[in-house]
């Protein structure tokens, strides 16, 4: 038994998931003709109450196709130091888009709409790059699943509107924050612009994504994504997994998230452990006392065949997901209590 907590990306099809894709009906995607295709983007564009969607083979993609919707090359973009399109996105934004970011230094992730205002450059002062974009992320990936007030975000997008500005929600891990805080997709629908949420994180899809929004903005992103070389053929294959898991996996995240709080109350109490963040969702950062060799502990965590990742900085990550089933859980939880370290 492996069990491997390095991300929720880990996780593969199920029986049931393999099934459904299987009995997909397909056609050509870059005809608009697949009608599982269809049928996703119907069913997540009305999740969301937004008139358009689109079906992404990433995340990343899904973002930068928001980015350059929103943008011209020299615009500026609003997001945290934190933020996956600044830090892990490979410069995506510089290059597809020629914009720069303007980082606000925020809590895990997610800062104020007073830190925004503050960062939005005068358009009259022609010296500096025009600001078209608030980009927040939520939950924020390297703030450790942590999930955003959604009174703030009320704020932000009021801000956004009254300048003028786009806003651009990258929900990769937005399922997780819907079910740790009792939020509805609805809501988030009403509040952004455009939106990207991940099938192939805590929904155990193999690949997917899908960006929604206002008919206007939305207008061009097939245009965008064909530019980036994703006009895709009978993928109502992969289509259909995400149907299937927008069915069936979206409730059982508070298994993920109740794993991760029972690995908190047993990290908290282990004397290795110097620092642990809070934890809302299903991702858990935490750090070693500076006595302990990093390396060493993950590899003596290896070789009990459990896999965990370091994110630079003295810090470690563990993330619970669709496949890490009860017994892993138990058997984790009993190797961490009898670590010697
Ligand atoms: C994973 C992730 C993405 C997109 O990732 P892909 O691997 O390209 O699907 C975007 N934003 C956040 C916050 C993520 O965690």
């Amino acid at each position: 038994m492996i069990i491997d907590l390095r991300s929720d990306t880990v996780t593969k099809p199920t029986k049931a998931m393999l099934d459904a894709m299987y009995a997909a009906p397909v056609g050509d995607d870059v005809f608009k003709e697949d009608p599982t295709v269809n049928a996703l983007e119907v069913k997540v564009a009305k999740l969301f109450n937004k008139p358009k969607a689109l079906f992404f083979p990433t995340g990343t993609m899904a973002n930068q196709t928001a980015i350059k919707l929103h943008t011209n090359p020299g615009d500026q973009v609003i997001c945290d130091k934190y933020a996956h399109i600044y830090n892990y996105e490979g410069g995506g934004l510089s290059f597809n888009s020629g914009v720069s970011c303007n980082l606000i230094n925020g809590d895990r992730g997610m800062f104020t709409a007073m830190q925004a205002q503050k960062a939005i450059n005068p358009p009259e002062f022609y010296h500096s790059p025009l600001t078209k974009l608030i980009a927040v992320e939520n939950t924020t990936n390297k703030g450790g699943g942590a999930c955003w007030d959604f009174n703030e975000l009320i704020k932000l997008q009021t801000l956004a509107k009254a300048n003028n500005l786009g806003f651009h929600l990258d929900g990769a891990r937005l399922w997780n924050a819907l079910i740790a805080k009792g939020e509805t997709t609805q809501q988030y629908g009403n509040l952004f612009d455009t939106i990207s949420v991940c099938l192939s994180k805590g929904l155990g899809c193999p690949i997917g994504s899908v960006l929604v929004g206002d008919e206007d903005i939305m207008k061009n992103a097939i245009r965008i994504r064909k530019i980036l070389g994703a006009a895709m053929r009978q993928v109502g294959y992969l289509a259909a997994a995400g149907i299937y898991a927008l069915d069936n996996n979206i409730n059982r995240l508070s298994d993920d998230h109740q794993k991760a709080h029972d690995i908190v109350s047993v990290l908290k109490t282990q004397a290795f452990v110097a620092h642990i963040e809070p934890v809302e969702t299903n991702i858990i950062i935490f750090a070693l006392h500076k006595d302990i060799d990093e390396q060493k502990f993950i590899t003596k965590l290896a070789n009990k065949n459990i896999k965990i990742s370091s994110m630079g900085a003295g810090k470690l990550r563990l993330v619970t997901h669709l496949d890490y089933t009860t017994d892993m859980h138990t058997e984790f939880i009993s190797q961490i209590q009898k670590l010697d370290i």
